[in-house]
């Protein structure tokens, strides 16, 4: 096995700067192929978070073990469609494209409550869909074949965070929307509990953090503006819990190191516990969202006329 690990020091993907200030590390504490602390650092100049250094793009396959692009598809996502659905229904469109779609079960989720439109899916790691009225590209979004000022719209579920440059995405997106389409899509938040205390970004696979600041300058960069977005609590738990489990291990001196080496003391160990109690309690009911201090933000952008 190879056991070297590629890492590329990068600029802001949105502004360009080079100068940064770093948040917080954080190893991949789901893998752990290897013990680094990924920096995760914010933009001086324009507020985004990122992973900096992270993972080269041709490393990236061995950070999303088999399966992991897998059961996107099931029956629990059901639920989740009928949410999604709630997003796309407010607006007129014949033509749709989804990024990232996996065996296209969402677009036939469309298809059965609006049959007859044109559905196009893009995903680089499935290699069909499940339905012959989806036409599906096996590519990355900018590197599909697709047609110009042609989408009314364009979703993303869960995407932005994993891709090696969100301009490229944005660019792509707004170039296929026709004038005036949406581009509707779930990013993390970069100013939650979720992300910033509790430690739940999954690093190194979510590159980048998004905000309302962070997304309202990409969406002028590439000629859209927001006109929706909502702290979404219906797609996963995003609440802050883990806050006060680090925020007290933390105090007494645990660290990623101990973590990884499974070398917590007692003391240390009944900290954590006392701290997941009090999240079990701060974040009992979903205050967050309403302070949009959730970890989950749906967006709906719309392009220029
Ligand atoms: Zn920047």
């Amino acid at each position: 096995m190879n056991t070297t690990f590629k890492l590329e020091h990068i600029h802001c993907d949105l502004c360009g700067n080079d100068k940064y200030v770093e948040r917080y590390r954080k190893p991949d504490n789901w893998l752990f192929l290897n013990q680094f602390q990924y920096p995760v650092v914010e933009c001086t100049a324009c507020g985004l978070v990122y992973v900096n250094p992270r993972p080269a793009a041709e490393e990236m396959g061995r950070y999303y073990p088999s399966g992991y692009h897998d059961g996107r598809n099931d029956e629990k996502h059901l639920e989740r469609y009928a949410v999604q659905y709630l997003y796309i229904k407010p607006y007129q469109f014949n033509s749709v494209l989804d990024v990232g779609c996996a065996r296209g079960d969402w677009l036939a989720y469309i298809n059965r409550i609006s049959p007859g439109l044109e559905l196009h899916g893009v995903d680089a790691f499935s290699n069909l869909v499940n339905h012959d009225f989806v036409t599906f590209q096996k590519a990355l979004l900018c590197e599909a074949n697709l047609k110009n000022n042609f989408f009314d719209l364009v979703t993303a579920w869960a995407v932005l965070e994993h891709v090696h440059s969100p301009s490229a995405y944005f660019e792509a997106v707004s170039r296929h929307l026709k004038d005036g389409g949406k581009f509707i899509f779930l990013v993390t938040n970069s100013e939650s509990l979720y992300g910033k205390r509790a430690y739940c970004e999954d690093i190194p696979r979510h590159l980048y953090h998004f905000s309302e600041k962070t997304i309202e300058q990409y969406a002028k960069k590439f000629s859209m503006k927001i006109i929706a977005k909502n702290y979404d609590t219906h797609f996963w738990d995003a609440r802050g819990i883990g806050t006060f489990y680090y925020l007290l291990g933390n105090i007494l001196g645990v660290n990623w190191n101990l973590i990884s080496l499974n070398r917590v003391n007692i003391i240390q160990k009944l900290a954590m516990r006392i701290g997941s109690f009090i999240d079990s309690l701060v974040f009992y009911f979903q205050w967050e969202a309403r302070l949009k201090k959730s970890g989950i933000i749906v967006f709906v952008l719309e392009k220029a006329e």
